[in-house]
């Protein structure tokens, strides 16, 4: 399956055709800003590697969005948790979204400083979301 290329590739389409059981149907919302695309993608690629590999829709995507200048990522586990190193490696992963986030533009994806607490840089923050 092929992996996207430039900012606008990382489209929700694009999450719905590499992971339909995780992103087709998601309950409280999908809203990935563009800077954050690349940053999403690798987290979806880690945990589809920790995940259990037999059957499928092993965890259920509740949320993507953004709040406070961070990507917030929530997902549920849908497996028991007697496998507790699977969980700690999902909460990690889950957790690492925002931490990366912060120092990534999430309009144009350029790194940015970590005052910058709107989640921008400084120029897309000047000429705003218009
Ligand atoms: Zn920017």
């Amino acid at each position: 399956m092929r992996n996207p290329v430039t900012l606008e590739d990382y489209s929700k389409e694009a999450f719905i055709e590499r992971w339909p059981e995780w992103f087709t149907d998601v309950p409280c919302g999908f809203y990935l800003p563009p800077g954050w695309g690349p940053i999403m993608w690798r987290a979806c690629l880690a945990l589809e590697k920790v995940i259990p590999a037999e059957g499928t829709n092993k965890i259920r995507v509740d949320q993507v969005k953004s709040k406070f200048g961070g990507l917030r990522f929530y997902v549920t586990p849908l497996f028991s948790n007697d496998d507790n190193d699977v969980y700690d490696k999902i909460h990690h992963i889950i957790s690492r979204v925002e931490d990366l986030s912060w120092a990534v533009c999430m309009r144009c994806g350029t790194t940015v400083g970590k005052n910058d607490t709107e989640g921008m840089c400084p120029p897309c923050r000047e000429k705003g979301w218009g």
